[in-house]
């Protein structure tokens, strides 16, 4: 019944995760789930508030137009402008999406003809690997080694390979490794892009969640990146809005085009009052994004604290709300998450299942309380792994 395409997705390792889950929930086990990233904070409320208004003004209630409200972009532009310092023009470069996700999975079909290669990081946000298959295109596995900090070793990839490649998939701070990158690695970025006639799509939905003083790079802030680029937002982490489905991309016109295109045939633009929703979100005062920055670095140094005194190897990443730690040897990281959901009620995801330079870690979500994280790492000491 299915197209080949479909068959040709890798299985969904999550699917089965829950399945796990389910059963051990049954058995009345508390469990802790640190496998999905979906903060468990609420909207703030001036968010929630606007976004109510909105609703009720039926100016809202038609079709929205296919590129967003200009004055949604208007705000991106802006935020851009006052956090990293970039000059975006609102009316041709800048995007209104239904979600970042939206945009990712959309971008192989403007830009991938059928045998195209696109260059995709393992391990990954399985998006851009699976974009690309259902486009009937390639992806090419670039690897994410903890030797080379988990960025991509441009030089090593195969020369008729970056000759055929059409598109690189790039996302800093990283989901699943937490690694981030400085400025020069963009750079390096660039010149690749500019050399092999390359697109960059880089994906920052963690921009904002920084700690410590790290501030992430904007790859649109790097010199030549909007001549090979866009780079796509979200409102989702940044806000606690992953539930509303907004975001944006920023960058190259004539590649933001190329994207729009394809959306004209797909979707019918994002909701208005969900984009009124999103200018008050980036036009608004920014503490709500303080104080969310400041719980997930409270919970990172609990679990950190605690797993490292558990015996297991953990480095502190300086954003994102993930944990990417090395399983204890003799395990496979499918085997040491079930052995944590069997023995602990605990719920981390396998490393294996973001690519399989992935194997040997396993991501832990900071999405609980520190009540929780205090409570799981207990119940890790507990294992004596
Ligand atoms: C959460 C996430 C997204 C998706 O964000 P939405 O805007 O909610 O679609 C994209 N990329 C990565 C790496 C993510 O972790």
């Amino acid at each position: 019944m299915y197209a080949k395409r479909i068959k040709s997705l890798p299985p969904y390792l999550f699917a089965e995760i829950d399945e796990r889950k389910r059963e051990v929930e049954k058995k009345g086990v508390d469990i802790i789930d640190l496998g999905i990233g979906d903060p468990d904070l609420p909207t703030p409320p001036h968010i929630v508030e606007a976004a109510c208004n909105a609703a009720k003004d039926p100016s809202n209630h038609r079709y929205p137009s296919y590129e967003g409200m200009l004055s949604f972009r208007e705000a991106v532009a802006a935020w851009y402008k006052q956090t990293k310092h970039v000059t975006v023009d609102p009316e041709d470069e800048v995007l209104t999406l239904i979600g970042s996700k939206e945009g990712i999975a959309h971008s192989p079909f403007a830009f991938l003809d059928p045998g195209d290669i696109a260059l995709v990081p393992d391990p990954a946000y399985p998006v851009y690997n699976n974009a690309t298959v259902l486009a009937d295109a390639t992806p090419y596995p670039v690897p994410l080694t903890e030797e080379h900090e988990f960025k991509p070793d441009l030089e090593s990839i195969d020369g008729e390979v970056a000759k055929k490649a059409k598109i690189l998939f790039l996302s800093y701070p990283n989901n699943p490794t937490a690694a981030t990158v400085e400025r020069s690695f963009f750079k390096e970025v660039v010149d690749f892009a500019h050399d092999h006639d390359i697109i960059v799509l880089h994906d920052n939905p963690y921009s904002e969640l920084t700690f410590d003083g790290y501030e992430a790079p904007s790859f649109m802030a790097v010199k030549g990146a909007k001549e090979v680029g866009v780079e796509f937002g979200s409102l989702s982490k940044t806000y606690n809005m992953t539930g509303w489905r907004i975001g944006f991309a920023v960058g190259n016109a004539e590649i933001l085009n190329g994207l729009r295109l394809v959306k004209t045939n797909v979707d019918s633009g994002t909701f208005q009052a969900v984009q009124i929703a999103g200018i008050a979100a980036l036009t608004g005062s920014q503490d709500c994004v303080k104080r969310n920055v400041a719980i997930y670095r409270e919970r990172r140094d609990i679990l950190v604290d605690g797993l490292s005194s558990a015996g297991m190897e953990v480095k502190k990443p300086k954003a994102t709300f993930y944990l990417w730690v090395k399983v204890p040897s003799g395990f496979s990281s499918i085997r040491f998450s079930m052995s944590l959901l069997e023995r602990a009620g605990i719920v981390v995801t396998p490393g294996v299942g973001f690519g399989k330079y992935g194997e040997g870690f396993v991501r832990f979500a900071l999405c609980v309380s520190a009540e929780r994280l205090k409570e799981a790492c207990e119940r890790i000491k507990g294992l004596n792994v």
